[in-house]
C-alpha cells in the first residue's frame, strides 16, 4: 500500500499553508458537540466563511444550545442563518436534531462522544441527516482528526485518482486507506486536504505542477509519453521534406 514519503511534507507546506483556513472558527465550537454539530450542518454546501457567518448571527440572537434551538421559533432560526445558503433546510435540520438531542440525550452529546469510537458513530448517525462525514467531524474533535478522518468530496476524489482504494471503494475503505497513506500528524492531514481541493481539482487536475504526480495512477493513466527531443526534430525535418 502506498504511504506519503516524508521527504514531501516539506513540498506540501510550502504549497500549501498560504491556503490554510483563514476563516477564525467560533472558539467555543471545537469543545461544545452541539455547537459543533450545529456549525457542521451549516457548513454543508456553503464556503466556510457563509458557514461561520450563518454560525455568528444564529449565536448573537440564540443561546446555541438544544434545550433554546428546540423551542426556537423556525422562521428566527431561518432568518438568523440565512448568508449560509439552503436556509430553509438548513433551519429544520437544526430545530429537529436540537430536539432529538434534547429527548435521546437528554441535550447532552458529551456521554455520546465518549463511547468506544464505532458504538459512538452508530449512535449519532441514528440521528436523522447525520451521515458518516458529520458523525466523523463530531468524533474527530474527540479521537483527534488522524484517527477519525474526514472523507469529504475532495479526500474521495484525490483517494482514487491516486489509486489508494478503488473507484468502487465506500466510506470506511478510503477513511482506511488515508490514515495508511497520511502521517499520524494532524498538520499534513490539513495540508493534504488543501492539495486534493487545490490541485487535484474536479475538472481540471493540476497533475503537472503536483508534489504527488509520481506515485499517482490518474497522472500515469493521462500523461502523454516524454517526448524524446532527437524524435521531434527528425518529425520537423520530415514534415518540412514532405511540405
Ligand atoms: S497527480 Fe493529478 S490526479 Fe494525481 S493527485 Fe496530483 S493532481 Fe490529483
Amino acid at each position: 500500500m502506498k504511504t506519503l514519503d516524508p521527504k514531501l511534507m516539506p513540498v506540501l507546506e510550502e504549497k500549501y499553508a498560504k491556503y490554510w483556513w483563514p476563516v477564525e472558527y467560533p472558539k467555543d465550537v471545537s469543545s461544545d458537540p452541539f455547537k459543533n454539530l450545529v456549525i457542521t450542518v451549516l457548513s454543508q454546501n456553503t464556503s466556510e466563511t457563509n458557514c461561520v457567518r450563518a454560525y455568528r448571527r444564529l449565536a448573537e440572537r440564540f443561546e446555541v444550545n438544544p434545550k433554546v434551538l428546540a423551542n426556537a421559533d423556525l422562521g428566527e432560526i431561518r432568518n438568523a442563518i440565512r448568508s449560509g445558503g439552503l436556509y430553509n433546510i438548513k433551519s429544520k435540520r437544526i430545530k429537529e436534531l436540537s430536539k432529538l438531542v434534547l429527548e435521546e440525550f437528554k441535550g447532552d452529546l458529551a456521554p455520546i462522544l465518549a463511547l468506544p469510537k464505532e458504538k459512538a458513530k452508530k449512535r449519532l448517525m441514528e440521528l436523522p441527516g447525520i451521515g458518516d462525514k458529520t458523525a466523523d467531524v463530531l468524533l474527530a474533535s474527540q479521537h483527534g482528526y488522524h484517527e477519525v478522518f474526514v472523507v469529504d468530496t475532495h479526500i474521495d476524489r484525490i483517494a482514487k485518482r491516486l489509486g489508494l482504494v478503488k473507484e468502487t471503494a465506500k466510506y470506511g475503505e478510503i477513511q482506511e486507506a488515508i490514515k495508511h497513506f497520511l502521517p499520524k500528524d494532524e498538520r499534513t492531514g490539513g495540508l493534504f486536504w488543501l492539495m486534493a481541493k487545490y490541485t487535484c481539482r474536479a475538472q481540471t487536475p493540476k497533475c503537472s505542477e503536483c508534489p504527488l504526480r509520481n506515485i499517482c495512477d490518474y497522472s500515469k493513466k493521462h500523461s502523454q509519453p516524454p517526448q524524446c527531443q532527437d524524435c521531434s526534430v527528425l518529425k520537423k525535418k520530415i514534415s518540412l521534406r514532405v511540405l
